[in-house]
């Protein structure tokens, strides 16, 4: 049933830009069927997964949808792929997503957007948009994709699935082509919540190749305490935010009350400057990690990159300059520090929040990313994801009973709490 949906829906959607071949599939089905007969199945015995195409893959090429790595194939498998075979995963093929992960709707790679499946020609988010389109029209049960400042969040809103950042460090991120490291997660789409545990239990295992993957990390045992506390960021309810986002967030805190929840406002005042403070890091390392492909040490001359990966390594470059490091970088960095002194402050009132994952209920047309209403920012997007990437918080995005996306964050380490309260929202 995956390879009928690639073949009927990839060709418009563009969700997988290298799909496996299909007498290689058939022959791994047949293996995870025997694997049924004689009852020893593994854990994802059989499921078809899509991998984002930043995970190095030894059998297919990763080109983190960029000119730059086009052809590119690694000798080895990311520590997330190797993992999610040895529990049975069937990897399907490689997704899309917005070069070098630099992107909010899938429509910066070098393959073309990925797009919703539905003909309205809406986005697909980024960027790990092909990841969440490959999820929702069934080329694969289930998918990962990395989160820097949103990547998985925002296409799971847009596309109607279950997106989940794990908290930093939980899962390795050895083979995941670095964006910016110290932002970086390894995150996880499905179609409902008990699948994005499943996967993030099987993925949140040490790593000696990764020097930030937790030696112990959080698993998602469920936790007992209640009645439980969940904060109500009031910075989220900003003035742009669609009127259905809103009421689906209201119905949701309502709902949380009836069934015994207390229910609290908690203030992050540096929400908005955070956006700026996570334009100013995430470039910032990004120059670094891309001075690599210098086409001598890997790539194909510079020019290769398309305009927004260009946008960021000067962005970045200057950022770490002499004469403005101190104004923008050092600046940005004690805002992050911020950003984390205060969720550490609301996390001592409250066991989760549950707030928006993006500014409107639908993904904006193509046309409508190419053509922005004067003064709208692309970067605008991320506002409600960077805060929880910046202080390296887990966060999973649920569409809630109508379909609009909502966002619940929780405690550095306690997976388990996002997604038990995510899962009252199903
Ligand atoms: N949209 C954000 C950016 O372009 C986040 C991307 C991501 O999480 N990889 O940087």
């Amino acid at each position: 049933s995956a390879l009928t949906a690639i073949s009927q829906q990839n060709p418009t959607c563009n969700a997988l830009v290298h799909v496996a071949s299909e007498s290689h599939l058939l022959s791994q089905a047949a293996e995870a069927t025997e694997r049924y007969r004689s009852g020893t199945p593994r854990a994802l015995e059989g499921i078809p997964v899509a991998i984002k195409d930043n995970f190095v893959t030894s059998d297919m090429p990763t080109t983190c949808a960029s000119a730059v790595l086009g052809g590119y194939c690694s000798p080895f498998d990311a520590t997330a792929v190797r993992l999610l075979r040895e529990a049975g995963a069937i990897v399907v093929g490689k997704a899309n997503m917005d070069e070098f992960g630099m992107g909010s709707f899938n429509t910066n790679s070098a393959h073309g957007a990925a797009v919703q499946p539905g003909g309205e020609g809406r986005v697909a988010g980024g960027s790990s948009g092909g990841s969440a389109v490959a999820v929702k029209t069934g080329m694969a049960l289930a998918a990962i994709g990395s989160d820097t400042g949103g990547s998985v969040r925002l296409p799971a809103a847009y596309c109607g699935v279950v997106g989940l950042k794990p908290s930093y460090g939980s899962i390795s991120r050895f083979g995941l082509v670095p964006y910016a490291n110290s932002l970086d997660t390894v995150g996880v789409l499905a179609n409902n919540v008990a699948d994005a545990a499943l996967l993030h239990d099987i993925l949140s295992h040490p790593d000696p190749n990764d020097m930030t993957c937790l030696p112990a990390p959080p698993t998602t045992k469920r936790n007992p305490r209640r009645p439980l506390t969940i904060g109500v960021p009031a910075e989220y309810n900003q003035a742009q935010l669609d009127p259905a986002v809103r009421e689906t967030w209201s119905r949701a805190l309502t709902a949380f009350e009836a069934a015994g929840a207390d229910v609290v406002p908690v203030h992050l005042p540096s929400t908005v400057p955070a956006l700026a403070a996570y334009y100013v890091l995430a470039p910032a390392e990004a120059a670094s990690n891309l001075a690599k492909y210098d086409g001598v040490r890997y790539g194909k001359p510079r020019d290769a990159f398309g305009d927004e990966v260009v946008r960021r390594v000067l962005v970045g470059t200057f950022a770490l300059s002499a004469g403005a490091h101190e104004s923008y970088y050092i600046h940005a960095q004690r805002l992050r520090r911020q950003v984390v002194g205060e969720f550490t402050a609301a996390f001592t009132e409250v066991d989760a929040m549950v707030c928006p994952a993006a500014l409107t209920a639908q993904a904006p047309t193509i046309d409508e990313v190419k053509h922005p209403k004067s003064g709208d920012s692309a970067y605008v997007t991320d506002v409600f994801t960077v805060p929880a990437s910046l202080a390296g918080l887990p966060a999973v995005v649920v569409p809630a009973w109508d379909g609009v996306g909502l966002q619940v964050l929780g405690k550095w380490g306690d997976a388990a709490m996002v997604l038990d309260v995510a899962e009252r929202l199903e």
